[in-house]
């Protein structure tokens, strides 16, 4: 099984000590290629230094997450256009609205959302959202800015039926985690699964956070990692009724399509024809 985990922190310090091993083992698990989250304009910077450590296998994204909206101005706004100017860099974002938690004023965050997608429209890359518990707001807000823009994907998504479905409707895919696999909040979400048209699905670990409650044999650490997204894959799969195998090919080929990734074997055998 080969998988593209298109949301991992690994910039997150509970990776300080051991990301190496980490990468190794998600690449050991068949997990090909991960986007490094940026949800900073400081871990921005340093989600795009792990990429370019990893050169084919790590790519990163560049924004500001809703809980610090509050730190977005003029500044931020060009070291994130410059950012996304680097070849490593495949989507802008993290950004979006989060009215959970709330850790910025809520006219911070829609304004720190309306830059970012104001640069997406600008340079043309993709879209790396995050919505929660903020739908209307966030709708209303991406839809003005929809027909100048890319594709989009709405990360870890955690909605209704419904908000899934204006999402969709938008013309946005869907990045699933390990949500589903929590008892406790996520499986309302597993019946609906098999909505999500074959093309507009990807999947995450969104490591450090959300390791798989239903994972086995059970680990110790509460840190997820991205080893753990075949794990991810086979819950998703069974919900939809899907061969494992066909739900891996597919989320990858619309993971390497949606960020424009290079594949590994592919960039190898142009690596050797243009040396012969
Ligand atoms: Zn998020």
């Amino acid at each position: 099984m080969e998988l593209i985990d298109i949301g991992c922190n690994l910039g997150h310090e509970s990776f300080d000590v051991d990301r190496e091993e980490v990468i190794a083992r998600a690449r050991n698990a068949g997990v090909v290629q991960m986007i490094v989250t940026g949800a900073s304009e400081h871990g921005s910077i340093a989600a795009l230094d792990i990429a370019r450590a990893s050169p084919d296998t790590l790519y990163a994204t560049a924004g500001v997450h809703p809980h610090l909206a509050s730190e977005f101005n003029d500044e931020t706004d060009s070291v994130i256009r410059e950012l996304c100017a680097q070849p490593e860099v495949v989507a802008v974002g993290e950004a979006g609205l989060d009215y959970f938690r709330d850790f910025s004023p809520r006219d911070h965050q829609r304004h720190a959302f309306e830059r970012q997608l104001q640069i997406a429209v600008d340079n043309g890359l993709p879209l790396f959202l995050h919505q929660r518990d903020a739908h209307a707001d966030f709708m209303a807000i991406l839809r003005q800015f929809r027909p100048r823009l890319n594709e989009v994907v709405v990360h870890c998504f955690t909605g209704t039926q419904a908000e899934m479905h204006e999402c969709l409707e938008l013309d946005c895919h869907i990045g699933i985690t390990g949500w589903i696999c929590d008892e406790r909040r996520g499986t309302h979400m597993q019946a609906w699964m098999g909505d999500i048209p074959a093309d507009r699905l990807m999947i995450e670990s969104d490591a450090p956070y959300l390791k798989p409650r239903n994972l086995r044999p059970k680990v110790k650490s509460h840190r997820n990692e991205p080893c753990w997204l075949p794990w991810i894959a086979n819950t998703l799969a069974a919900c939809r009724g899907e061969n494992p195998e066909c739900l891996a090919q597919q989320t990858t080929a619309n993971a390497r399509r949606f960020f424009r990734l290079q594949d590994p074997e592919q960039s190898k055998v142009s690596a050797i024809c243009a040396a012969s």
